[in-house]
């Protein structure tokens, strides 16, 4: 690298940390008038919050959506007949936008991926060479779902264990830990899918949707709830989550699997 290309790296480097520490602390303040005003209906201006706010604007273009949204904010605060309702609104479409730029969160299917791809092709010699991906622990023989988890939990710990080894706090706090069961737990919940062609019965373990990895249309298990009041409160929050969404829902227990599913009237088996 050239001495003038070393130079922009560093220069680049350098105001990317400006950038990063200029958003940390307009979202701290943000953050605690969104807290304060829903807490006490009114945020407590500091002059210092003014003065990050201001630079903020200053130091970037007033094209931004996020600058137009922060100018808002800060003309609204002086505004004298100001409606904490409306200030609660402009503040927490600012952190939205900060959040969706700056705080992307990755899920699952997206982290991992490469190791999904991997798996789905994978023949299990142990269970008579059936592929993995039609393995599914809730309803195979207790050997057979034992070995899948084992083999599942190993291939998944590897897989965090490569993507986060150079991280600084790896394996000196529990996130590791969390993070890879819940790999785990993501990993058996998407293998187990029944490619036979069968079709839906009612009241069943499955449900249609499109698989990317083999290109056709399969049944993949539903969400288990091992009570009924767990199914329940999903009811709830799918409702809360789809308000477009006015069939009717029920929990119903799973013949296969024995816990409890979610579905909407017109899958359900009718009662004679
Ligand atoms: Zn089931």
């Amino acid at each position: 690298m050239t001495s003038d290309l070393l130079f922009l790296d560093i220069w680049n480097k350098k105001a990317n940390q400006k950038i990063t520490l200029m958003i940390a602390k307009l979202e701290k303040i943000l953050k605690r008038w969104d807290s304060t005003l829903r807490e006490n209906k009114w945020c407590g201006i500091k002059n210092e919050d003014m003065n990050v706010l201001c630079a903020f604007i200053r130091e970037n273009s007033s094209k931004d959506k996020l600058v137009k949204q922060v100018i808002d904010c800060r003309n609204y605060c002086i505004y004298s007949d100001m409606k904490t309702e409306q200030l609660l609104t402009l503040t927490r479409r600012a952190l939205k936008t900060i959040k969706r730029r700056y705080h992307r969160t990755y899920s699952q299917s997206e982290m991992y991926k490469s190791v999904t791809r991997h798996l789905f092709s994978e023949q299990i010699k142990k269970v008579d060479g059936r592929p993995l991906r039609t393995l599914d622990v809730e309803v195979e023989k207790p050997a057979t779902a034992r070995f899948v988890r084992r083999y599942v939990e190993k291939r998944m710990g590897q897989e965090y264990h490569r993507q986060h080894k150079k991280d600084d706090a790896f394996r000196t706090n529990n996130k590791a830990r969390h993070s890879v069961n819940r790999a785990i737990s993501y990993q058996l919940h998407n293998i187990g899918q029944v490619e036979t062609g069968e079709r839906r019965t009612f009241s069943t373990h499955w449900k249609p949707i499109y698989d990317p990895f083999t290109g056709t249309t399969v049944l993949k298990k539903k969400m288990s709830y091992s009570t009924l009041k767990e199914a329940k409160m999903a009811i709830i929050q799918w409702h809360a989550d789809h308000p477009e969404d006015n069939i009717p829902m029920q929990a119903y227990k799973c013949e296969h699997c024995h816990n409890y599913h979610i579905g909407h009237n017109r899958e359900l088996k009718p009662v004679i």
